[in-house]
């Protein structure tokens, strides 16, 4: 069956959740200072959201001949809409619906004149995620089952963030900070992210596991002595400490640091920088992001290739879209996902849901929904084209 549309749309969803619990405080998100790539600009340096792009999200839809339809999403709406309206869309439309693999590499080769790893990986995700929900509503089946079935029923659920009382109380057995310094902060941002990490580990105890995002704010020296400090606070891993270009930094700080798991990848596209980390077993984790790094076929080639390397492939921010959600569960060397969690402490996670049909984690696990494609409960009248 061939594709006959391809188009960006918005969801315009109707609330359908009556919120009842209480918010107890602000969310970290609301004023938490994160250590970033650009902290080394005082005048960017508080707040991230000072110098990220505010662009919004976009959704993908592919309508195929019959009139079954999937739907994508990706970050970076503007740019993302450019290629897919004036260069992906007309180059696939009357390509085979259920043809993946070929329009993928189509994508991938397309780009190639203007650059493959970036912006045109998110226009790439957000299509091929349409294409496997498509597939899955015409088969009338669970993306998981699509992709060989469930190799667990729940996965277990990490919650990010910094309100850590909060997430433990939610049932989380494992939780990650955000690290609020870096090598702009000197010896005394040292100090405090050490007590910051301190704070954490007298919060949850010793029975819940504790890692730490760093965000590309460091260098190579900086994360080998931080690592250094944090050693008695038994963190399961680190995370992002360097620019995504910088893979052999990672090889130094592997051969520095053997008392923590590295993890990285939620800014690296395609499986191609994944083929090097995992070529000089430089990390314990990878982390692509499902909407960003080619999508749902992207994700599988990078967990097998990761596999046989004794690799992890943990999704970031997997668990908060129905995406992430079914790979994890069908995927075997998937130990877990994670959960960002923006919503203030107090308020239920069941209430934060803006989609019907979407789950969030229960008792520190999470379990895909069984509904066809990716099981979110959509109306046609809710997609909103956006021009005509
Ligand atoms: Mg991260």
């Amino acid at each position: 069956m061939k594709i006959k549309k391809i188009e960006c749309v918005q969801l315009q969803v109707p609330p359908f959740i009556t919120p009842k619990s209480q918010k107890r405080r602000d969310a970290w998100v609301v004023d938490a200072e994160v250590a970033n790539p650009m902290s080394r600009y005082p005048k960017y340096k508080r707040h991230r959201s000072s110098w990220l792009p505010k662009w919004g999200g976009v959704w993908v839809k592919v309508t195929a001949e019959d009139g079954t339809w999937g739907l994508g999403t990706t970050s970076a709406a503007p740019p993302v809409e450019a290629i897919i309206n004036t260069h992906f869309a007309p180059m696939l439309e009357g390509e085979d619906c259920f043809a993946r693999e070929k329009i993928w590499d189509m994508m991938f080769r397309m780009s190639k004149p203007y650059g493959t790893l970036g912006l045109s990986c998110l226009a790439m995700s957000g299509i091929d995620l349409a294409l496997w929900d498509l597939a899955g509503r015409f088969f009338k089946k669970p993306v998981y089952s699509l992709l060989g079935g469930k190799v667990r029923d729940k996965v277990q659920a990490y919650a990010t963030g910094n309100d850590v009382d909060w997430y433990v109380e939610l049932g989380f057995k494992a939780v990650k900070l955000a690290c609020p310094y870096g090598p702009a902060d000197g010896l005394w941002g040292l100090d405090e992210n050490e007590k910051f990490v301190a704070k954490a580990r007298e919060t949850v105890g010793d029975n819940i596991e504790i890692m730490l995002d760093c965000y590309m704010a460091f260098d190579v020296e900086y994360t080998i002595r931080l690592a250094e400090r944090l050693k008695p606070y038994k963190l399961k891993w680190i995370e992002e400490c360097l620019i995504p270009e910088d893979i052999d930094g990672w090889v130094t700080i592997r051969n520095a640091v053997n008392w923590v798991a590295l993890a990285t990848g939620e800014h690296n596209y395609t499986r191609y920088p994944f083929m090097q980390y995992i070529n000089r077993r430089c990390l314990d984790i990878l982390q692509p992001d499902i909407n960003w790094v080619g999508g749902l076929s992207e994700c599988v080639k990078i967990a097998n290739m990761a596999e046989p390397a004794s690799m992890a492939t943990i999704l970031h921010g997997g668990a908060n879209q129905a995406y992430g959600q079914h790979f994890s569960c069908a995927i075997t060397n998937v130990p877990m996902i994670e959960f960002f969690v923006g919503s203030p402490p107090g308020i239920q996670l069941e209430e934060t849901i803006s989609i019907p049909g979407a789950v969030v984690p229960k008792d520190g696990y999470l379990t895909p929904s069984d509904a066809p494609g990716f099981g979110y409960e959509i109306k046609d009248e809710w997609i909103i084209s956006h021009k005509n």
